[in-house]
């Protein structure tokens, strides 16, 4: 390969003489309405880009995410940016139509401004002018770009089918989730629990005939607010938390001691808290108020755009990789090359794909992108184009700086 400054240097001016096309792709792809198993229009979009910029391969996945390749050297890189939003509700009040990708003052507006289209426009310009500057022989890696879909009800789903039924297997993962040009090297986990009491029904004028199954559950809620309060914090990612979310009862009618109850728990996880750690701590909230109630985690099912059925459990691994790791060296280092980026690390308060891939499947993945991650599903999403530039340099730069990280290990 040619000098390691030359090819960046080249890659670097590259993208910025690009930066209007790489301003109409961003909004483009935010004009495309992509709800989460309606993305067809947007994914054909991306596949077509991918084949004009020269990718060697542009497909949809049996799931229905977009995969494009760039290269065949023997370091596998995956980029993936979750191309699928939540949706704009009826109440939200936007300054700008949220489909419009109305641009001001430098800046653009609408659903996906932050939560992630502006990844997959800097993924599919580094890789236009990766293949403009390089050529394939001397390309020292293999790069997927993958646009995966349903992220938003299913994080780390659409990376672990590609992993499990497409063959891809990447040594290294990066995420285009907003880090607001910081790398973040992890994620709090989550999971969801259900706990169910059964009663006895009875007539509410001889409630003494009932056993009431709201009342079995209510020692559980209060130790459960307990709990939250006593959770420790571990750094980097803070402390964890618990949270009802839902009471549901069931009765023969509303004159009537009812003889279910369930409550539905939001579960945040920080460092050594994971499954098994969780529902015994709830299993000793249980036995401790002496009641019998049944725990246990739903399971949640989808059917993609392409008509394909999944299922998931939810339960999503917390996930850290450590600061002098190769990979969130490389990205630091990249990061410094990158004019107006500095080299700071972080993590995500919030749930990513990163579920699956460092969190099952171990694979190290780190994350790197324009936007603030707390306007992520709000009305506010707006991105400085200057920073989805710097993105896009960076995604140009970093595959060739991790493989010189990994080749110096
Ligand atoms: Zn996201």
């Amino acid at each position: 390969m040619e000098n390691m400054n030359t090819i960046q240097n080249a890659l670097l001016s590259g993208i910025a003489s690009q930066q209007l096309e790489l301003n109409q792709l961003i909004q483009r792809l935010i004009q495309i309405r992509s709800y989460s198993g309606e993305e067809q229009e947007i994914v054909e979009y991306i596949i077509k880009k991918m084949k004009d910029f020269g990718f060697d391969e542009a497909y949809s996945d049996g799931l229905g995410s977009a995969v494009g390749r760039i290269g065949n050297g023997p370091i596998k890189i995956l980029f993936d940016a979750h191309i699928d939003t939540v949706k704009v509700t009826e109440s939200e009040e936007w300054q700008y139509p949220p489909f419009g990708g109305k641009i001001v003052d430098n800046k653009i507006y609408g659903r996906g401004a932050v939560d992630e289209k502006p990844a997959m426009a800097g993924f599919l310009m580094a890789g236009k002018i990766i293949k403009q500057h390089v050529g394939n022989e001397t390309l020292p890696f293999t790069l997927y770009v993958v646009g995966s879909v349903f992220e938003e009800d299913f994080e780390g789903y659409p990376l672990m089918h590609l992993v499990k039924n497409e063959g891809i297997t990447p040594d290294f993962v990066l995420l285009g989730e907003p880090t607001d040009l910081r790398v973040y090297r992890g994620q709090r986990g989550r999971m969801e629990i259900n706990i169910e009491t059964v009663g006895r029904s009875a007539h509410g004028a001889h409630n003494d005939q009932g056993i009431n199954a709201i009342y079995k559950m209510t020692p559980v809620i209060a130790e459960i607010e307990k709990l939250d309060r006593q959770l420790p914090a571990k750094e980097p990612l803070g402390k964890g938390s618990i949270t009802v979310t839902q009471i549901i009862s069931r009765a023969p009618s509303l004159c009537s001691v009812p003889d279910y109850a369930q409550i539905h728990i939001d579960r945040r996880l920080t460092l050594d808290e994971d499954q098994e750690s969780v529902l015994k701590e709830l299993q000793e909230i249980v036995n401790k108020t002496g009641i019998d109630a049944n725990i246990s985690i739903p399971r949640y099912s989808g059917v993609s755009w392409k008509g394909t059925k999944f299922e998931q459990e939810a339960y999503f691994p917390t996930w850290i990789i450590e600061e002098d790791h190769p990979l969130v060296q490389a990205g630091l280092k990249t990061a410094e090359k990158v004019p107006g980026t500095s080299a700071k690390s972080g993590a995500w308060a919030f749930s990513t794909n990163g579920v699956a891939t460092a969190g099952q499947l171990g694979i190290p993945t780190i994350g790197f992108a324009p936007g603030k991650e707390e306007l992520s599903h709000s009305s506010r999403e707006e991105l400085e184009l200057d920073d989805l530039l710097k993105a896009a340099q960076f995604y140009a730069l970093f595959p060739f700086q991790l493989c010189e990280a990994t080749k110096d290990k």
